[in-house]
């Protein structure tokens, strides 16, 4: 339909890096669960996995061994961003998978001209007009990788454990964020944190959430990621937990944070 082409050719997405240095914080699964959730209310989505461990790949039931053009080849040029794409077992949302040999992509890189924004500018592909959000799962470092996405993302959404040590990680995430703005991404915005595996039981996760708030207000999602084992189960049968459970509290979470997100940058947008 030429109405549809036409809004298509006008769409620009909002890229969102889903980052924390942290490993084991939520972002893997935060970021294929928001997907999921987003293209569950019918926007077109794509998830770009940037972490050499390929948990985004996996979790969303793309096997290593089924793995051909990835965001290795992306970052290096040697292939544009649509050659990447792929689609999964979610109707509406695309993938660019990763391999291990993204490891090697830091090194290859380090006299690389523009080293930092070799993922701009594979964005500067058209492909990126078929989509309404395109998210991109950072590895647990800031690395040169990490990097690229900071400066490639209008704004970086940040998991948040739950746990002991958050605060402080995060002051370090919160400090690299504000060197990327004023060296090669000005307008990058931290789009919010993300509380995850927030355990109802036990009284430091109370304690952590309140301290989060306090710290950070607003930028805090008032939508809460529980704890729940269904969440954890999912990504070995290569599903999101959208479809291994919808009705378990992990599912309804992702899909309230979905809500509140789209929310947010609507209001975002008035203002
Ligand atoms: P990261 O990408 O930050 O390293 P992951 O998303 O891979 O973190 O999560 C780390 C581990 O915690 C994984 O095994 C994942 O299945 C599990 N996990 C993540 N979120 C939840 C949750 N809400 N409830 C239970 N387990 C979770
Ligand atoms: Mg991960």
């Amino acid at each position: 339909m030429v109405s549809t082409n036409l809004s298509a050719a006008s769409r620009q997405p909002e890229i969102i890096a889903v980052a924390n240095q942290k490993g084991g914080v939520g972002k893997t699964t935060t970021a294929i669960n928001l997907a999921t959730a987003l293209a569950a209310i019918k926007k077109d989505v794509l998830l770009i996995d940037m972490d050499p461990q390929g948990n985004a790949s996996t979790g969303l039931g793309r096997e290593r061994n089924d793995r051909d053009d990835s965001s290795y080849e992306v970052i290096m040029g040697e292939v544009s961003l649509a050659e990447a794409i792929v689609d999964t077992i979610v109707p509406g949302l695309h993938l660019v998978p990763s391999t291990i040999d993204l490891a090697g992509a830091e090194l290859e890189l380090v006299d690389a001209e523009q080293r930092t924004f070799r993922l701009r500018r594979a964005f500067r592909d058209p492909v990126l007009e078929n989509y309404d959000y395109v998210l991109i799962d950072c590895p647990p470092s800031l690395n040169l990788l990490t990097l690229n996405t900071l400066a490639a993302a209008h704004s970086v959404l940040v998991p948040l454990q739950c746990e002991f040590f958050a605060l402080e990680g995060l002051s370090l995430l919160l400090q690299t964020i504000e060197t990327v703005k004023a060296n090669f991404n000005p307008s990058l915005e931290v789009g919010g944190i993300i509380l995850t595996m927030f355990d109802s039981r036990n009284n430091l996760s109370e304690q952590v959430a309140a301290d989060v708030r306090n710290f950070l207000g607003d930028k805090v999602f008032k939508t809460i990621i529980p704890r729940n084992v269904r969440v954890s189960e999912a990504p070995s049968y290569g599903r999101p937990v959208l479809l291994y459970d919808l009705k378990c509290s992990g599912s309804q979470a992702y899909l309230e944070l979905a809500a509140e997100m789209l929310k947010r940058s609507k209001k975002a947008r008035a203002a």
